[in-house]
């Protein structure tokens, strides 16, 4: 074993920051996923791994820095440090500590993600499913309701048709890999540990295209835009999502595609509001037709006409229902209903005409016109003597 210093290629007075950094550099060049099947590569990590354990500790640097090796075995408080990495298990969690978590920030990962590969799990076997799409679709309160057809236009990866998505220009060109016989892994025996990784030759797919598809440059698919129909159920609401299997991106190298997610935005009525599958609406009556009853037609969104009859006596607020007018439950639970609510209009504006019939009016009122008011009186009464209505 050399010296530590020299392993790093560093100077005994390098600072914490210059120790990382050699090891960083030295650890990506030496790595075994770079330098598969070369025992040297592996040794020289085991190495470097270990060097970087010790100078990185500064109890273990202090030790190391008096007494040498030596000092490291067996050593109380030591951790039970032997001297050289036995398993490569123990080299690659020094390297994870490394570049992992815990220090470092962005740059890190910039290091990271590019010696693996933009940071993706390794593939298994090759074909790696394509992505699932997410789009915002606006629908007006009508087509929420009722349902619709729509047509979106959306920009996916599709499979390649001239090489049916293989990436080879023909079958006879795409070749199972050599060195991993078309599994797309190497296994490679670490002392007590087989450790399987991506095969280098074919970087995973268990194949090798040995003349390439011209139209998609052997990746078995191309970027376009398309146009899908989208059918939107009746009683759909915003935030809600239908999901399309298979419309996403296709996979690569023949890889399942991904799906598309459609999510609903619904636009606001000028005057009719949802209430979960009820529809509501506020309708304003004149106080003559309140007092003497009225009937009134409003259409309803199924492209009817529903009549109402508002009877004698109706008070401000009253709510009235009506049955199955509503939207229909989206998860086909029947229909909601219509609710108008009733909203008695004070007259505004009024003539001097209007006027004299309203004071003739005032003039043969009688209490048991007004109930609710009479009864708010006598309650107010009873606690106020005073109290006056007038
Ligand atoms: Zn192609
Ligand atoms: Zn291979």
């Amino acid at each position: 074993m050399s010296n530590y210093y020299e392993v790093l290629g560093i100077s005994k007075t390098a600072s914490a920051e210059e120790i990382k950094k050699a090891y960083r550099k030295k650890a990506l060049q030496h790595h075994p996923d770079k330098n598969q099947g070369d025992p040297k590569a592996e040794k020289s990590f085991k190495e470097i791994s270990e060097a970087y354990e010790v100078l990185s500790n500064t109890q273990k640097k202090d030790v190391y820095d008096r007494y040498g090796e030596e000092g490291l075995k067996g050593g109380a408080g030591m951790g039970g440090h032997q001297g050289g990495y036995s398993s490569m298990d123990e080299a690659l969690r020094t390297f994870m500590g490394a570049f992992g978590g815990g220090g470092g920030g962005g740059g890190n990962e910039s290091i990271f993600e590019s010696f693996f590969g933009g940071g993706n799990a390794p593939s298994r076997g090759g074909a790696q499913a394509g992505s699932s799409k997410k789009v915002t679709i606006t629908l007006s309160f009508e087509e929420a309701a009722c349902g619709t057809e729509k047509e979106i236009a959306i920009s996916t990866y599709q499979p390649c048709a001239s090489c049916k998505g293989r990436g080879s220009a023909t079958a006879e060109g795409l070749k199972n890999c050599k060195r991993c016989q078309g599994s797309g892994q190497v296994v490679q025996n670490r002392g007590f540990f087989s450790m399987s990784t991506t095969c280098p030759d074919c970087h995973g797919e268990g194949k090798i295209i040995t003349n390439p598809c011209k139209d998609c440059s052997g990746s078995g698919r191309f970027k376009d835009k398309r146009k899908v129909k989208v059918t939107i159920p009746p009683g759909v609401d915003t935030g809600m999502r239908l999901r399309m299997a298979g419309l996403g991106d296709a996979g690569e190298s023949g890889g399942p595609s991904g799906d598309l997610y459609v999510i609903m935005d619904v636009q606001p009525h000028p005057f009719l509001k949802r209430q979960d599958d009820d529809i509501t609406i506020l309708m304003p009556i004149t106080i003559t037709e309140a007092a003497l009853g009225c009937k009134k037609e409003i259409p309803t969104l199924s492209g009817g006409v529903c009549r109402l009859t508002i009877p004698e006596g109706t008070q401000s607020g009253k709510v009235l229902r009506i049955r199955g007018e509503g939207i229909q439950n989206v998860h086909a639970q029947g229909k909601g209903d219509l609710l108008v609510t009733l909203l008695v209009e004070t007259p505004e504006k009024l003539t001097e005409k209007q006027k004299e019939l309203l004071r003739a009016f005032a003039g043969i009122e009688n209490p048991s016109n007004f109930p609710a008011r009479r009864s708010f009186w006598e309650k107010l009464k009873s606690f106020f003597p005073t109290a006056s209505s007038c």
